[in-house]
């Protein structure tokens, strides 16, 4: 990683240009840029922000997403610890390994890699978390700080949508924003920071009645719903902005030939890996919005920036120092 000036927010392309894509790789490489100079700065503090990431057991998935984040944590200077317990691992251990962490001066941010074997009780070890080291954002005290509107931290998916809209020059104030999808992880945070960023919010759930209605009077759409093309184009508002959340494996080539017709990239996927990722809005509803995040490159690619940034959040709220000041 190049310690290098921030990067500059995507420019907007001619009116006549199709809808803009959201590239959320070059915004997440901006982001990770602004902090490994943070790094660098607090560095000369005598601070180095440190992470600890708890991967129980071998659930595949999980070990990519761990060996990711401790990836990026060398690349910007923060340090990174792992931690591999077995699969048998109780409640009680888990709490154990949490408490030793809370107390540890050179741990400011604490991950437990989710999901975790079915005896282990989730929700108490994410409340044992210490909030102030809490960096997923999912303690219910960080989710109080955040409907407050204190300081805090927040989870990495919803501030990484933010992030999307703010770094692309895309208005939120008084836009009509709807959520689609409830979760404690995506759906509702998304919500609030949408409405602390002034936006009028509607949230949907598999209870909304009349749900294209409600959808097709958004000016932001966004879709946390986890079911693979669910929004269609016949829900979108022409000129809204899409902002896709999902990330659905589809592994019928007639159900990617559905989504994407003769792609040729989409094929060579499907051909190379036997199945193609699809977010949760039809990839058709697209070509009617005003600019759309796309699925994969899209809000994925942030989440992994924003623990970075949280981490270092984290270790300057710890030390009393303001976020974005060093
Ligand atoms: P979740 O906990 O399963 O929540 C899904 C939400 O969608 C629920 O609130 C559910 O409503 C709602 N829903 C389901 N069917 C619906 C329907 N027919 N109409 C309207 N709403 C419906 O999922 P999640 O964790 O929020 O994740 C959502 C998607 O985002 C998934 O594809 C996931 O893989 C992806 N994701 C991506 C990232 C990332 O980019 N890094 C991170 C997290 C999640 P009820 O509450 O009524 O059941």
């Amino acid at each position: 990683m190049t310690l290098s000036a921030p990067a500059a927010v995507s420019p907007e392309p001619p009116a006549d240009s199709g809808p803009r894509v959201l590239d959320g790789v070059a915004i997440a490489a901006g982001i990770k840029s602004e902090v490994a100079l943070e790094v660098a700065a607090l560095a000369e503090r005598g601070i180095r922000p440190g992470l600890a990431v708890i991967l129980v057991g071998h659930v595949p998935a999980s070990e990519i997403y761990v060996r990711s984040k401790v990836k990026t944590c060398g690349e910007l200077g923060i340090y990174s610890e792992m931690l591999t317990p077995p699969d048998t691992i109780t409640t009680e251990g888990m709490l154990e390994l949490v408490a030793q962490l809370n107390v540890r001066d050179d741990i400011d941010g604490i991950l437990i890699q989710l999901p975790l074997p079915k005896h282990v009780d989730t929700r108490r070890l994410l409340e044992a978390v210490n909030p102030d080291k809490d960096v997923d954002g999912f303690h219910p005290v960080n989710a109080g700080r955040l409907q407050s509107g204190q300081p805090g931290l927040a989870p990495c998916t919803p501030a990484g949508i933010m992030e999307i809209l703010r770094r692309s020059n895309l208005p939120v104030s008084g836009q009509s924003a709807v959520v689609v999808g409830r979760s404690d992880i995506v759906g509702k945070p998304a919500a609030m920071m949408l409405l602390n960023a002034s936006a009028t919010v509607t949230i949907c759930h598999s209870k909304t009645r009349d749900l294209p209605v409600v959808t097709r009077g958004a000016d932001i759409l966004v879709a946390a719903i986890g079911r693979a093309g669910f929004v269609t184009a016949d829900m979108v508002k022409p000129g809204a902005v899409l902002i896709d959340v999902g990330i659905n494996r589809v592994t019928d080539e007639a159900e990617v030939k559905a989504f994407f017709g003769d792609d040729p990239a989409r094929a060579a996927t499907f051909a190379k890996r036997g199945s193609v990722v699809v977010g949760d809005i039809h990839p058709a509803a697209f070509s009617i919005s005003s600019a759309y995040t796309p699925v994969p490159g899209g809000v994925g690619a942030l989440t992994i920036a924003m623990l970075m940034q949280n981490t270092v959040t984290a270790a300057k709220l710890r030390r009393g120092i303001a976020p974005g000041k060093v």
